[in-house]
């Protein structure tokens, strides 16, 4: 089954190219081409310059904090493409949750250390079956937490090649990164890039990756990179 939608992926990936071009979100932020054009690089990490609210998509998610769903560019482009490539590999699981991204100028967001720059959005993880609680997040312990769609959510986020890191719980991602090794759906050094161990220099230095946090037991935080491929900074 894993390996079946791998291939899957692999055959999509030759067909359709990069899932970051000519989607929903270029249209929904077209506006916002015009900044690029101006050779501004990198982005702030602390406030939004220019802001997109997450537009209304159902089929594909729900949005749990309609007042703090601004992002920048890149946030909504990741949010759309990957939760509609996910509704077209998995139309049997739930639309995924969407927390807070941030404000409509960013700044401080309540119950945040970060969420300040449009950069950073906490989603829903899968429960056994593809579930997702609509109202909000659900903590799920070892029984409860849906391995194969989990990695499809997060492998679908690092494919958009956008993603500065995930951050979740240290046992969910031990799991993972068994659950792929065990399945080959990675080798043991393509599991330690995605999942460097703690503390190591590619978890602090590498862009792409999963990395541990504390009270990420019940969604993934996901950090976009920059426009221009950087890190979001306290600029
Ligand atoms: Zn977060």
């Amino acid at each position: 089954m894993t390996i079946a939608l791998t291939l899957v992926l692999s055959a999509f990936a030759a067909e359709y190219g990069p899932l970051v071009e000519g989607t929903e979100g270029d249209e929904i932020a077209a506006e916002g081409l015009g900044q690029a054009d101006t050779g501004v690089v990198g982005c702030s990490d602390q406030y939004l310059s220019e802001g997109f609210d997450l537009p209304e998509l159902p089929l594909f998610y729900t949005r749990a904090q309609v007042n703090h769903s601004w992002g920048s560019r890149e946030m909504v482009d990741v949010i759309v493409d990957s939760t509609r490539h996910l509704r077209w590999l998995m139309p049997e699981a739930d639309p995924i949750t969407i927390g807070d991204i941030s404000a409509e100028r960013g700044g401080f967001l309540n119950g945040h250390k970060s969420h300040r720059g449009g950069v950073d959005v906490d989603l829903g993880i899968y429960a056994t079956g593809g579930k997702q609680d609509p109202r909000g997040f659900t903590a799920l312990g070892p029984g409860t937490f849906d391995l194969e769609r989990n990695w499809m959510l997060i492998s679908t986020l690092l494919d958009t090649g956008k993603i500065d890191m995930i951050l979740l719980d240290r046992g969910h991602i031990e799991r993972l990164r068994a659950y792929t090794v065990r399945a080959g759906l990675l080798t043991e050094d393509e599991a330690e890039h995605v999942f460097p161990s703690e503390g190591s220099r590619g978890s602090w230095e590498n862009v792409g990756i999963v990395r541990h946090a504390p009270n990420h037991g019940d969604h993934i935080h996901v950090r976009v990179l920059c426009a221009d491929g950087s890190k979001a900074d306290a600029r």
